[in-house]
């Protein structure tokens, strides 16, 4: 790829936008400038020319050699259809970081789980003294990544299925597959639409990588060497049993008493040490440094435990899948707390977890009345309108040795800005409510 004397038009004016204009200017592009749909769509750099309230007659005017596209914007509408109109190949952010990227790279996808394990990475590389840098949908774009001077020896580069639809050559030297489940039916049509884009983090991988894979997910013909681990069953590399990793029937690692000890947290544990080993760290400094990691909030973050009830913050829990696997990774009679934006997900497949594991069920948000339907066959469920009536009614319903789990299992958007601000409500409604 060279840049020099091109036109690029870059798509979508957030984070990952203009980290691949400053790169594209960086690398000598003639001419950049970041197009955005939305009239109200500004640039925070000054530098780049930005074109906001562009149609598709400006995209075409403007007769680009290379689309960039930021995740947030579909490859295949017309308006970005618009801007390769004289022929120009579209590629994702992560494809253009990717080309001028010198590091080694180890990506992480999954439907869930693929923050906390990309944050442990990191934690563990830099305790290592390794230079290292959690990147890509992690919210500092890899082209920023390229910027640095000195550049990290490691991106650590949390992938979601948006910036793999349009990569060309893009291949880490170890991927991992955390975990799939049908999510985002907004943006695809159908879930293998969802399923292929993901997998095409393994498209461009050799023999001489390493693919690190939950047992029992279908990924049938991966060309990288395939590592698994599993919380449930006793196969794979590492599996889980009674708090502790454990490989070949010996112990390699104790959870219990880390922040890392429920299951859905024990797989992310299970896929970061089997990538630290891979690129050359020993087992015990990844012990180490997993002992002294603190994941990122609102992810089953304990807020208070009062006269023997837990309260417990998962907002970041945005579809069906992350809901059922907080649900499964309790010990204690569950209050779930549920609910927000449609998203067009069937929720019915929770229902044997709650069966099994909720004594009540307290839906909220666009989609309460949908949820109530859905689990009052399998567990009580009561309907409110907001956060802090849920946490009203949690807290006049729980019994001593609950847990009560805020895991809303869609996105916030029919009432907060994102998952933080739904999580700090929740937060706040229950310190309010237990006088706290
Ligand atoms: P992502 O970046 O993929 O959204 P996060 O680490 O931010 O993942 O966690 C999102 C949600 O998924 C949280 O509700 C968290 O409790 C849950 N979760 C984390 N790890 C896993 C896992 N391995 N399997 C299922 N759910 C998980």
């Amino acid at each position: 790829m060279n840049l020099n004397g091109k036109k690029v038009a870059v798509l979508g004016c957030g984070r990952s936008g203009i980290g691949a204009a400053r790169l594209a200017l960086a690398k000598g592009a003639a001419d950049v400038c970041i197009f955005d749909a939305n009239p109200g769509a500004t640039c925070s750099d000054t530098s780049i020319t930005c074109h906001p309230g562009a149609t598709e007659e400006d995209a075409r005017a403007y007769a680009a050699n290379l689309v960039v596209l930021s995740p947030g914007i579909e490859a295949d509408i017309p308006w970005t259809l618009a801007f390769t109109a004289a022929g120009a190949p579209i590629i994702a952010e992560t494809e253009l970081a990717f080309h001028y990227y010198p590091g080694r790279i180890i990506a992480v996808t999954g439907t869930n789980g693929k923050t906390t394990t990309t944050a442990l990475i990191e934690h563990i590389l830099k305790t290592s003294g390794r230079t290292a840098i959690a990147c890509g949908n992690y919210g500092f774009p890899l082209s920023e990544v390229d910027l640095l001077d000195p550049i990290p020896d490691f991106a650590v580069l949390e992938v979601s299925s948006f910036q793999m639809e349009t990569i060309v050559n893009f291949r880490p030297e170890v991927a991992i597959w955390l975990n799939f489940a049908p999510d985002h039916m907004d943006r695809y049509r159908r879930v293998e639409d969802y399923y292929n884009a993901k997998r095409r983090i393994f498209e461009n991988m050799t023999e001489d990588q390493i693919a690190i894979v939950r047992v029992g997910e279908k990924l049938p013909g991966l060309k990288p060497r395939r590592i698994e681990f599993s919380a449930v069953t006793g196969s794979g590399e590492l599996y889980y049993q009674n708090g502790c990793i454990m490989e070949n029937g010996h112990m390699l690692m104790p959870l219990r008493g880390t922040a890392m000890e429920q299951a859905h947290n024990a797989e992310n544990t299970m896929a970061a040490t089997l990538a630290c080993r891979a690129v050359g760290l020993s087992d015990s400094a990844i012990a180490q440094a997993v002992h002294s990691f603190t994941p990122p909030g609102h992810r089953c973050e304990t807020v208070a435990e009062i006269d023997g009830i837990l309260w417990l913050n998962d907002s970041k829990s945005t579809n069906l899948h992350s809901t059922e696997a907080a649900v499964r990774s309790q010990t204690r009679p569950v209050i779930l707390i549920a609910g927000g934006k449609d998203k067009g997900l069937d929720y019915s497949a929770l229902n044997p977890m709650l069966e099994q594991k909720a004594r009540l069920c307290i839906v909220f948000g666009q989609i309460a009345a949908q949820l109530e339907q859905t689990f009052t066959p399998a567990c009580r469920t009561l309907r409110c309108q907001t956060v802090e009536e849920a946490v009203t009614l949690a807290a006049q319903n729980a019994a001593k040795g609950d847990v009560v789990l805020f895991s809303p299992g869609t996105s916030s958007f029919d009432q907060f800005t994102g998952y933080v601000q739904r999580g700090n409500c929740y937060r706040e409604a229950v310190r309010r409510t237990l006088h706290l």
